[in-house]
C-alpha cells in the first residue's frame, strides 16, 4: 500500500502501490500548478484510488484540450491528484506528494515544448513529445 498526501496530511490517497505509468509534464499550467519548472505525475485507474479528505476542485482548461480537474488541500494548499477530461478513467497523482525517492522514474516527458533548458528527463526508454503524448493514452498497451 502506498499513500500520497498534501503537506498538512489532510487529503490522503491509498494507492494500490508503485504505479509504472509516470510522466513528466512540462507545460505552463504544470509549472504553474506545482510553482516547480515541471510535474510529475503517477497515473492510476480511478476506481483504485480510495481519497480521504475533502478537497477543492479547480478546474482549466488543458493545453492538450479538454479539462483538467485539480485537487488540493484547502488547509495547505498543495495540489494531490487530477483528473483530465481525456483520460476519464484515470486519476493522476502528484508523485512528489508520494514523497518516496523510491517511486519509478518518468517513462513520458510531455511538452517539452515549455521545457527549462536545463532539465533533463533521463533513462533508457524514455519517450519525448513536444506536446501532449496524445492518441497514446496511458495504460494503452504499445
Ligand atoms: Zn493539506
Ligand atoms: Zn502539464
Amino acid at each position: 500500500m502506498t499513500t500520497a498526501r498534501c503537506s498538512c496530511g489532510a487529503v490522503t490517497l491509498s494507492l494500490p502501490g508503485p504505479s509504472r505509468l509516470v510522466v513528466a509534464c512540462h507545460c505552463i499550467d504544470c509549472q504553474r500548478r506545482t510553482g516547480a519548472p515541471f510535474g510529475v505525475g503517477a497515473f492510476y485507474p480511478a476506481e483504485t484510488i480510495a481519497v480521504s479528505g475533502e478537497p477543492k476542485e479547480f478546474t482549466r482548461a488543458a493545453a492538450s484540450g479538454g479539462k483538467v480537474h485539480s485537487y488540493f488541500c484547502t488547509l495547505c494548499g498543495s495540489t494531490v491528484y487530477w483528473k483530465s477530461s481525456n483520460l476519464p478513467a484515470f486519476i493522476g497523482v502528484a508523485v512528489g506528494a508520494i514523497a518516496d525517492a523510491t517511486n519509478p522514474a518518468p517513462v513520458r516527458s510531455v511538452f517539452e515544448q515549455s521545457k527549462h533548458a536545463w532539465v533533463e528527463i533521463g533513462g533508457a526508454g524514455v519517450e519525448h513529445f513536444q506536446q501532449s503524448s496524445a492518441p497514446k493514452k496511458p495504460g494503452a498497451s504499445d
